[in-house]
């Protein structure tokens, strides 16, 4: 089965992490793939600018950007989304979930399983609050599985330890949607001083997202699912990756803005 990929554009953003560390002008994209049928499964959904971490941050989002809005554009109505496939569970890859609550979701199941063993500071870059009322609707994958004929994920592990990429079957060969695979946070926790990260808890991310009592519910839920104790899956070191050929889709790639879909 062959499929389309339309990127989304879901707007851009800045971070700021006390002086001179930031994130600059950051653009966002979820991916729609559509088979030959016609049935859609969306990839990621986006980020909240009202749900940035840390102080001093700025966005641009247009109404139009919004993940339902985009897919609307294309000529689908949110309700037709029934499988969403998230790379990863960072804020900016959650935000729009609520928004298809028909859906399944598919994500693996060492994402939660690292949620309990986090650096300092780095729960501020997950917000509950997008997943947490969905938690009867997501699928825990332990590693790879074809989610339908043409579309599989893989776990990559690395930017979190549950980050799996997409790998789609289009017409000229595979693509890979990888999200943000290329970002390695083990990079970034050794350039900067872990206290810097403290500001991303002085903005909305520690008090906003994780409110009293969402460790514990993760916890019961990942126990319930047979999916508790240490990451299990292998990382797949990015030099592999890159190896894979030149289709390779980033999640904050600003020359998407470009493409108006892959096939
Ligand atoms: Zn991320």
């Amino acid at each position: 089965m062959y499929h389309t990929i339309y990127p989304l554009f879901n707007g851009s953003f800045s971070i700021f992490l006390k002086s001179a560390h930031f994130m600059d002008n950051i653009h966002c994209f979820a991916f729609l793939v559509v088979d030959e049928a016609g049935e859609p499964v969306l990839v990621d959904t986006g980020f909240d600018p009202k749900r940035i971490p840390s102080v001093h941050t700025s966005s641009n989002q247009t109404e139009e950007q919004k993940i339902k809005a985009a897919i609307k554009k294309l000529g689908f109505a949110p309700a037709q989304i029934k499988e969403v496939i998230l790379t990863h569970i960072h804020w900016d890859h959650t935000a729009g979930m609520l928004d298809f609550p028909q859906a399944r979701f598919y994500i693996q199941a060492d994402e939660f399983r690292g949620l309990f063993q986090l650096n300092p500071n780095e729960e501020t870059y997950f917000s509950p609050s997008h997943w947490l009322p969905l938690l009867s609707k997501i699928e825990l994958i332990q590693g790879n599985r074809e989610i339908k004929p043409g579309l599989k994920v893989i776990q990559n592990g690395g930017h979190t330890s549950g980050h799996q990429l997409v790998e789609v079957q289009t017409k000229s060969g595979p693509v890979y949607i990888i999200g943000d695979s290329p970002f390695n946070y083990d990079l970034l926790w050794s350039k900067i001083p872990p206290e810097n990260w403290q500001s991303f808890r002085e903005g909305v991310g520690k008090k906003f997202y994780w409110e009293e009592g969402v460790w514990e519910t993760i916890n019961i839920w990942v126990k319930e699912r047979g999916c508790s104790g240490p990451v299990q899956g292998r990382a797949i070191p990015w030099p592999e990756i890159k190896n894979w050929g030149s289709r390779l889709l980033i999640a904050h790639d600003a020359r998407l803005l470009k493409v108006d879909c892959i096939d």
